[in-house]
């Protein structure tokens, strides 16, 4: 863990996120909107979703408050993510704001990387290198099958310039559909060896209105099969600061890949994460449906000190496990909560 990557030490007195299981809470991950340019086939299929309204939307200094409070109770690290946060009017202003919150050590951003390439400038100069893009696909009709969109020339162009303007890393999100995608497993880890790239292979989640492919969710262990077959692969320490992915990387390669088993191989005892959604619900769990409503709060006057108080009893209340592991499905949809 870097130097810049540590969070402080608590000061005397000083509240902090640290739950009932002695997890310290240090990352927060932002949808700005629920809305989406795609409708992949597992978070937001083609029926009609019901899209939150303009006012339903946490305003961005809305936003910035609450990262400033969750700042000062410890919190370094934020992801900006929907829906697709790149559809979002100001965008780029707020990811300026954002990085600009004294305290904050790290903002990253996921996207589906479709209005990427006009972004990419803006999200440079805001402070920001570290991107999540998704893709699901290395075969054109296959993308347009998942997405509803016939765009991959165009995201696959926007990760290439990405990659030349410096971003780094870029980690390319993989959610694996069994019946779907699962048989270019080799191919996109391969991406690894010619390109710097982060493949993050990621079992698919039962969420909301998503539809999880043909049959069970394919599991982190069968991937690792499929992709073995490439050659060999040397395992990477991670270190705390780390996402949930466990990591590996080829001789000589300049990127690795990673395989995220929220579902089979739950890392709960590792979460470090609340989430706040695109209408203000401060989230415990990705998988779990309660939340505790941060925006009427605000609405109503809250002071920070309420706002604060809200942060640490939604930290309370996290739970050991998700409900998924106990065999539950939530209802939450992932384009709202952001993934
Ligand atoms: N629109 C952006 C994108 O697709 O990258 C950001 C939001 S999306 C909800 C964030 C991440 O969640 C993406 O990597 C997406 O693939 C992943 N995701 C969405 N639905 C999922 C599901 N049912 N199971 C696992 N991952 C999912
Ligand atoms: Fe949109 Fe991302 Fe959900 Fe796909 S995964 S529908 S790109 S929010």
């Amino acid at each position: 863990m870097s130097q810049k990557e540590r969070p402080s030490p608590p000061r005397k007195g000083e509240d902090r996120l640290v739950d009932r299981f002695h997890r310290q809470i240090t990352y927060l991950r932002i949808s700005v909107t629920d809305r989406c340019n795609m409708r992949c086939v597992y978070c937001m299929p083609g029926q009609p979703i019901s899209r939150l309204s303009h006012d339903e939307i946490l305003r961005y200094e809305e936003i910035l408050r609450i990262v400033r409070t969750a700042v000062a109770l410890g919190v370094r690290k934020v992801r900006v993510t929907g829906g697709d946060p790149l559809v979002r009017r100001g965008i780029g202003g707020f990811l300026r704001s954002l990085s600009g919150i004294s305290g904050l050590e790290e903002v990253t951003l996921t996207t589906n990387g479709l209005l990427l390439n006009e972004h990419l400038e803006t999200i440079l100069s805001a402070g920001i290198r570290r991107l999540n893009i998704s893709l699901d696909t290395l075969k054109p009709e296959r993308f347009r099958d998942i997405t509803g969109r016939d765009e991959w020339a165009r995201v696959w162009a926007a990760i290439g310039k990405a990659h030349r303007m410096g971003f780094s890393p870029i980690k390319l999100n993989v959610v694996v559909l069994r019946g779907i995608n699962d048989d270019e497993l080799q191919d996109l880890a391969a991406l690894s060896l010619q390109w710097p790239f982060h493949i993050r292979f990621i079992e698919c989640m039962p969420m909301g209105s998503g539809v999880a492919s043909h049959g069970p969710p394919v599991t982190i262990d069968e991937m690792k099969v499929q992709v073995a077959g490439l050659g060999d692969w040397t395992q990477l320490q991670s270190h705390p600061n780390d996402g949930p992915a466990e990591r590996y990387r080829m001789e000589g390669a300049p990127g690795e890949i990673g395989f995220i088993g929220a579902i089979s191989h739950h890392f709960c005892h590792r979460c470090n994460r609340l989430r706040l959604t695109a209408s203000g619900g401060l989230r415990p769990c990705l998988l779990a449906d309660h939340q505790f409503d941060l925006k009427s709060l605000i609405r109503a006057g809250g002071t920070d000190d309420e706002i604060r108080k809200l942060f640490l009893e939604a930290v309370r209340s996290k739970r050991e496990h998700h409900a998924v592991a106990a065999g539950e499905r939530t209802s939450g949809q992932m384009s709202a909560i952001g993934g």
